[in-house]
């Protein structure tokens, strides 16, 4: 518990970004010193150690972060998933809705061969849309979702709970 305490209080709480009224969760500090860039690493792979794991799928940007190393960790591939326009080859798109307006997240078509098992990682969660859509990107390829991992998790917005019947839902801190 102590461990998980040291690395909450170093998630800074920056107020009115991206917009007003947004309080928007930093977790840059976790990865700007080598001890809580290893400690965070090492308790994100924690949970799924002896799974079998062929890719994770880490999305745009910050599900970058971490999800490489994690990927590593885990004797995994690393699949980005990405905001429209930015991946070069061919691909799959889903929309889904935001709390105003819609977005969609693209993954390369070729990414992922049928019946793979894929972790989803993010840097955080809060509604889960992100993850959901995620989710439906790597189903649409053939894929089999074996689990979902995030830094930290906005728990009054219970985000978990949508993913949750799908596969486990790993959260290493939250608020
Ligand atoms: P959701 O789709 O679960 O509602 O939102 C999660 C997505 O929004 C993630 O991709 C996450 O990176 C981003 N996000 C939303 N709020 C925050 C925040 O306060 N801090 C960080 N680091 N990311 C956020």
């Amino acid at each position: 518990q102590s461990i998980k305490s040291l690395l909450l209080e170093n998630i800074r709480s920056i107020e009115d970004f991206p917009k007003p009224g947004i309080v928007f969760k930093d977790i840059t500090p976790l990865l700007n010193e080598t001890y809580l860039l290893e400690l965070t690493s090492m308790l994100l792979a924690k949970p799924f150690r002896g799974q079998k794991i062929d890719h994770v799928a880490g999305l745009e940007s910050r599900g970058f972060l971490f999800g490489t190393n994690l990927a590593q960790d885990l004797h995994a591939g690393f699949i980005p998933i990405r905001k429209p326009g930015k991946l070069p080859a061919e691909t799959e798109e889903v929309n889904y809705e935001l709390e105003y307006g819609t977005d969609s997240l693209e993954i390369h078509s070729d990414a992922i061969k049928t019946g793979a098992k894929v972790l989803i990682h993010d840097d955080l969660i809060a509604t889960g849309g992100s993850a959901k859509a995620a989710t439906d990107l790597v189903k649409k390829l053939g894929g089999e979702i074996v689990g979902y991992s995030f830094v930290m998790e906005i728990s009054a917005l219970e985000g978990c709970k949508k993913l949750e019947s799908i596969a486990p839902c790993h959260c290493l801190l939250s608020v």
